[in-house]
């Protein structure tokens, strides 16, 4: 059913750049012969998975969405890809995204964008874009993600559907190619919150190949959807609902809360002062972070080569001239230069900083509060084309994620109506591996 859907559907919505057809079909098959053979149902047992094509996988191209990694066929899986396969989901393929989650529309993809199922014209959001665009199509019953600096909550807004970013180190990034490894997490989209339970059930838990991963014990994330949120503590950033901040996005979040109000919640304004200065943190810390990280694509490790070299040098020049695309450039010029000596001090050094003022920014509030609520995005999906060559307007895009992502807390964006057609996002936000208050939160609000 899954194939049939993306042959009928995925011509327009682009969301795969690889299919597992055959080993999916044999995957399935096995499952139902162990059932047969008395075997136990796994968690996710037949479930049609989609993955992000950062998200590294034994014997399927993982590209990242470059040219660069376009013939990089990996030798062993992610240990989310392995939990989902211990779960017994099956993986249908990998799905698009912009170039190494570089971006917020999918339109850096270098092979093509994903568009948008709500309306083909609008873009999916990004960077996980194909992963949201995959499940709100119907094609896959879940996709992971990667959230970087809300790679997986924005796509679920723009397309409608569910997306949940882990607290850091809840979920294992071994086999989880880098961008900024002090921000990048996996995470699940799926159709409701019930299904984001299961799955985040599924791929949490320590790893010892992660060495940034939480030893924490594991709760039963199902058992925290009670629906019921009586007294509960809201806060609301009053810097979310400024300027820049679409009045029906805004109106949309105001009816969020007049409905957990009348679920016996209370809230009020809080400030996150600030947030003014994260999207410029965010930029500093995470190109630093990718420049150093994207230095192991030289052409003669992984990926694709250029021909003719004149010498060692001109290879690596050369391969990495034809191998990123223009955004992924952008970002390591950044960061090579933030981190550059005479420069750490000024910028990358104030950067760490000002990420601490974030981060107690949220201690704070949650010193008072249970959960926080604002928008996902400020804006619902815009028009392909409509931000490119436009680089700052698009990082405003991340103005409501950016800062959860540098203070490593968990958030989860949910459906909470429409404007003008196309789907706006709630974005709740929880303290520190308190993945069980926003699920239920979310939950009680679906
Ligand atoms: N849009 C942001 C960026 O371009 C976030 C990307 C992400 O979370 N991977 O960096």
């Amino acid at each position: 059913a899954s194939y049939r859907r993306i042959t009928e559907t995925d011509e327009t919505i682009k969301a795969f750049l690889t299919l597992n057809e055959e080993n999916a079909r044999r995957e399935a098959d096995n499952l139902d012969k162990q059932l047969q053979e008395g075997g136990e149902r796994g968690l996710l047992f037949g479930l049609p998975a989609g993955v992000k094509d950062n998200i590294v996988t034994e014997g399927l191209l993982t590209t990242c969405a470059s040219q660069f990694l376009s013939n990089y066929n990996p030798i062993y899986d992610a240990t989310t890809v392995s939990k989902l396969k211990s779960a017994q989901s099956v993986t249908i393929g990998k799905l698009n995204m912009d170039e190494f989650a570089m971006g917020g529309s999918n339109e850096n993809s270098s092979y093509y964008p994903t568009r948008n199922p709500w309306n083909p014209e609008y873009v999916p959001g990004g960077s996980s874009g194909g992963s949201a665009a995959s499940v709100a199509a119907g094609q896959v019953y879940f996709s992971l993600g990667s959230d970087t600096g809300g790679s997986i909550r924005q796509p679920a807004a723009y397309c409608g559907i569910v997306g949940l970013k882990p607290t850091y180190g809840l979920v294992s990034r071994f086999g989880l190619v880098a961008f900024a490894s002090s921000l990048d997490q996996i995470g699940p989209l799926t159709k409701n919150v019930e299904d984001s339970a299961y799955v985040l059930q599924a791929i949490a838990g320590y790893d010892e190949k992660d060495s940034t991963s939480a030893n924490v014990n594991i709760p039963d994330y199902t058992s925290a959807l009670t629906g019921d949120v009586k007294g509960l503590r809201i806060g609301v950033p009053r810097e979310y609902l400024g300027e820049g901040i679409d009045p029906q996005v805004k109106e949309a979040v105001m009816q969020a809360l007049k409905t957990f109000e009348s679920m016996g919640a209370t809230w009020e304004e809080v400030s996150l002062p600030h947030t003014e200065y994260a999207i410029a943190t965010y930029y500093l810390l995470a190109s630093s972070e990718a420049s150093s990280n994207l230095a192991r694509f030289d052409g003669v490790r992984y990926g694709v080569r250029a021909d003719n070299p004149d010498n060692l040098i001109d290879l690596y020049r050369k391969s990495r001239s034809q191998g990123f695309g223009p955004e992924v450039k952008r970002r390591i010029m950044l960061g090579t230069y933030a981190l550059s000596s005479g420069y750490y001090d000024a910028y990358y050094l104030k950067a760490q900083k000002v990420r601490t003022l974030i981060k107690q920014d949220f201690d704070n509030v949650f010193n008072q509060y249970d959960i926080i609520i604002g928008p996902t995005a400020p804006t619902t999906a815009f028009k392909i084309g409509d931000q490119v060559g436009d680089p700052l307007t698009m990082y405003l895009n991340d103005i409501c994620t950016i800062p959860v992502s540098l203070a490593g807390i968990p958030a989860i964006s949910v459906p909470c109506g429409t404007a003008d057609g196309m789907p706006i996002g709630l974005q709740i936000i929880g303290k520190a591996f308190d993945e069980s208050t926003v699920l239920r939160a979310a939950h009680a609000f679906e």
